[in-house]
C-alpha cells in the first residue's frame, strides 16, 4: 500500500472517530473548545429570566415559546446547549399544574439558559427522589402546593432539555417592565424547585 493510501485510510478513520465523538457529546479540537468557552461565558440564569419575562409581557411570544422553545429562545439570541443541537421544551406553571425538571440518568440541563447546574441537581438524592416523591422534595425546597395542584416531573435526555415558565408574580410586580419582571425570576424558579 502506498503512503498516500495509508494516509487516506487514516484520515477517514480519524474523521469517522471525530464524528462519533461529536455524536456522543465528547468534543475535541481547539475550535470546539473556543466555541464552548464562548458559550459558557454567556450562559446564565439571566437568559432564562429574560425569556420568562418576555413570555409574561408578550402573549404571542409566550405561545411561540410553549410551541417551540428552541426557536423562541433563539429569537432572543439564546441557545439551550453549546455543542450539539438540543430541543428545548418550555413547560408552563399554572394555577393547576406545577412542573419540575430533572435528569434521572445524569445531569442534562439547559446550561445556555440557566448557567452551570447546581450541585443538588446532579445529586443522586434529587435525581431519584424527585420522581418518586416530588411533593416531599419540593417541600424541602420550600415549595408548598395546594392539594389540587398536579405536579409534573420532566425527565431530561441528551436530545431534549426542559425549562419551567414560572407563574408571573402577583401584586406590585405585575405592573413592572420586562426588565423588572426578569429581575424577579430565579434559577430555581426556572427548574421548578422554587415559586416566585
Ligand atoms: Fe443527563
Amino acid at each position: 500500500m502506498s503512503g498516500t493510501h495509508e494516509d487516506a485510510a487514516v484520515s477517514r478513520r480519524v474523521r469517522r472517530l471525530e464524528t462519533l465523538l461529536e455524536e456522543r457529546g465528547v468534543v475535541v479540537g481547539a475550535e470546539l473548545d473556543e466555541a464552548l468557552d464562548a458559550f459558557l461565558a454567556g450562559a446564565s440564569p439571566a437568559n432564562g429570566a429574560r425569556v420568562a419575562a418576555r413570555a409574561w409581557t408578550d402573549p404571542g411570544y409566550r405561545e411561540r415559546l410553549l410551541a417551540d422553545g428552541t426557536a423562541a429562545v433563539a429569537e432572543l439570541g439564546f441557545v439551550s446547549g453549546g455543542v450539539r443541537p438540543q430541543r428545548l421544551r418550555v413547560v408552563e406553571n399554572t394555577e393547576d399544574v406545577h412542573n419540575v425538571v430533572v435528569c434521572t440518568l445524569c445531569s442534562c440541563y439547559p446550561i445556555g439558559l440557566l448557567g452551570p447546574s447546581p450541585g443538588w441537581y446532579k445529586s443522586e438524592a434529587y435525581r431519584s427522589r424527585v420522581v418518586r416523591e416530588p411533593r416531599a422534595v419540593l417541600a424541602e425546597f420550600g415549595v408548598r402546593l395546594g392539594e389540587g395542584v398536579r405536579v409534573v416531573v420532566w425527565d431530561s435526555t441528551s436530545e431534549t432539555r426542559y425549562m419551567v415558565l414560572p407563574r408571573r408574580p402577583e401584586g406590585a410586580a405585575r405592573a413592572g417592565s420586562e426588565e423588572e419582571l426578569a429581575g424577579l425570576v430565579t434559577r430555581n424558579g426556572l427548574i421548578g424547585t422554587a415559586l416566585l
